[in-house]
């Protein structure tokens, strides 16, 4: 099973157009965070997703699900939500299928069907994989949710945004030994950044990593990778992985495949 992460920014994400590289991925001009499994589940939509697909070599007709973790500009747009409505409907006569926290009031966007997921309750997509939305600790107006995505017996987990946890998602989490935990790490190695109730820095989520495996979240065989690395909060992606590293701690990039 493959896992690829599309985009690994956060909203300060530098245009590709501005830096010249509208053709490649690269890790240290990261695009807006979004990632996707196998061929057809898309996790997040935002403003550069059609490009990093296209670049990976993705065809975004392919795409039957889009799971949505919250509205911020950088994880949701409009236009490419749009345009893979659009490609679905075209090829093959089918509608996207758009899954959302339950009381997400999102635009109205034609030839999508809405999906509303109650917090806490596994969905069964129609390739079998299975969903689940958990609160996440982020701005609430904009419908935060994390995503547990199982398939073929592999748990993962998709973070993205928020800082440390909220007592019910920790407690759903306790001992699901999660094989791939991707985290938000917008804030970068040093203390006393303000997002501390938003977003994760890398001195929070050292922290975390023993208290995750107490209470089972995460075990030996758990592979911990980071997201959604702010360009003005890090260091390059080779100073940051060095640091990373020492901790057990993957870094993400734009274009980076995990074969799970
Ligand atoms: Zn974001
Ligand atoms: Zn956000």
């Amino acid at each position: 099973m493959k896992f690829c992460f599309l985009g690994t920014g956060a909203a300060d994400y530098q245009p590709a157009w501005y830096t010249g590289l509208e053709e490649r991925l690269d890790r240290d001009v990261r695009r807006a965070s979004s990632a996707i499994l196998e061929k057809n589940l898309l996790l997040d939509c935002g403003p550069h997703v059609l490009d990093c697909l296209r670049i990976a070599g993705y065809d975004p007709a392919a795409i039957t699900d889009v799971l949505i973790t919250h509205f911020h500009s950088d994880h949701f747009n409009a236009g490419s939500l749009e345009t893979l409505a659009k490609l679905s409907a075209d090829r093959h006569g089918r509608q996207l299928r758009f899954w959302v926290r339950e009381d997400a009031v999102p635009k109205d966007i034609p030839g999508i069907e809405v999906h509303r997921m109650k917090i806490g309750q596994t969905y069964e997509l129609e390739d079998g994989t299975r969903v689940t939305g958990l609160l996440a600790n982020h701005q609430q107006e904009v419908w935060p949710q994390h995503l547990l995505v199982e398939k073929e017996h592999k748990k993962i987990f998709y973070g993205m945004d928020g800082g440390w946890f909220l007592t019910d998602t920790y407690n759903y989490l306790r001992d699901q030994k999660l094989d791939l935990m991707i985290l938000d790490c917008t804030v970068g190695d040093y203390l006393g950044d303000y997002r501390l109730a938003v977003h994760n820095s890398i001195p929070m989520i050292r922290l975390m990593i023993p208290s995750l495996k107490t209470v089972g979240i995460i075990d030996e065989h758990t592979r911990l990778w980071i997201s959604h690395l702010a360009r003005t909060l890090h260091a390059s992606f080779d100073e940051t992985e060095e640091i990373c590293l020492k901790d057990g701690i993957h870094v993400a990039y734009d274009g980076c495949v995990l074969e799970l």
